[in-house]
């Protein structure tokens, strides 16, 4: 790191009055439980902690990254040159007696769920089983089978590039599928109302149960480490779009093996580590998976997990 960013703990302690952790391994952040040390790592507990430490950390040039649960990233064997944002900034209410919540960014789905089945609100039972926080799945605008969060969403708070906060309605992210905004341009979510339905708490709850039954099926086991499926589903030239696994299937993905990754053998779209796999074990995986896919098909895969290389900076 440079002489001139040296002092950036120091001026973080003066500004936000909370020391940096130094050196934090970054799998203990991330599903994948990959990832070297981060400089500095911080967890954001309030709106006005998230906002001074991104705000910090931009007018000083200082690199840094906001996750959420992690369950989306594949932390680099390096670690991270610069500082970890945590967002831990939780919180639901039920807008009076409308089928409207508001979430603070780092509330956890399943948190979210527990809420509407408690409150007899129906729309999320698809996202049952979806680990992370309300910010990472509207990043990636998180699906299931044929719902995303984007859907429900009614209006937003943002942290917009220019350092604003500022209040957006849904247009404004470009929902498509695994796609928002947010992954195009630096907003960071603050807090989001999304709109629900009237329902009975008990056929909630057995939609979830369905829901999470189906998962079962091609899912690795819970405690697996992995992020979820790694590419996204490809649109062909005639407009359909296919699920990845139908392409990896073909090209015998199941059960191949660089290093301690593995592609699992009950689902080819999902990369798993197996063996304490590096991160380049499982990018040289993913790799090989890609040009088998494009040279029998002319497909290109595009990853669905997103990955940190420690040098990177958020712009
Ligand atoms: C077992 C398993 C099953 C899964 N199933 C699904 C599934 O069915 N459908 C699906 O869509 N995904 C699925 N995923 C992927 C993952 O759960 C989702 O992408 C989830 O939304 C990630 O949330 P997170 O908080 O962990 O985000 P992270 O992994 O921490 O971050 C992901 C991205 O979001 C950005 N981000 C996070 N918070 C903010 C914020 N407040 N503002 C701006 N950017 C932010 C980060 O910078 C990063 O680029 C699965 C993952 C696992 C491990």
């Amino acid at each position: 790191m440079s002489d001139g960013k040296q002092d950036f703990p120091v001026c973080f302690l003066e500004n936000m009055g909370k020391h940096l952790k130094k050196s934090v391994p970054l799998r203990d952040y991330s599903n994948f439980k990959i990832g070297g040390k981060a400089d500095y790592f911080f967890e954001a507990v309030s709106i006005t902690e998230l906002v001074k430490s991104i705000l910090l950390a931009r007018e000083r040039s200082f690199p840094y990254f906001i996750i959420g649960g992690g369950y989306n990233i594949l932390f680099d064997d390096e670690g991270f040159r610069g500082l970890i944002i945590r967002n831990c900034v939780q919180g639901i209410k039920q807008i009076g007696e409308k089928a409207e919540i508001e979430v603070l960014a780092g509330t956890r789905l399943e948190d979210l769920i527990n809420f509407s089945i408690d409150k007899g609100l129906s729309g999320f039972e698809f996202l049952a089983g979806i680990p992370g926080t309300v910010g990472g799945a509207v990043f990636s605008n998180a699906g299931a089978f044929g719902h995303s969060i984007g859907k429900f969403l009614k209006d937003a708070e943002i942290l917009n590039r220019k350092g604003k906060r500022v209040k957006v309605k849904r247009d404004y992210f470009e929902f498509r599928y695994r796609h928002s905004i947010l992954s195009k341009q630096n907003d960071v979510f603050l807090r989001a109302v999304f709109k629900l339905q009237q329902g009975e708490k008990g056929e909630i709850k057995s939609r979830i149960e369905e829901n999470l039954e189906k998962r079962k099926i091609n899912h690795p086991p819970w405690d697996a480490a992995y992020a979820g499926s790694y590419f996204k589903n490809p649109v062909l030239p005639d407009g359909r779009r296919v699920p990845a696994a139908h392409f990896l299937d073909e090209v015998g993905a199941k059960n191949m093996k660089v290093g301690g990754a593995v592609v699992y053998g009950g689902h080819a779209n999902f990369i798993i580590n197996k063996e304490k796999a590096s991160a380049q074990d499982v990018l040289s995986l993913a790799q090989e998976l890609k040009e088998r896919v494009k040279e029998r098909f002319g497909v290109d895969l595009e990853e669905e997990v997103i990955f940190l290389p420690a040098g990177s900076s958020t712009p």
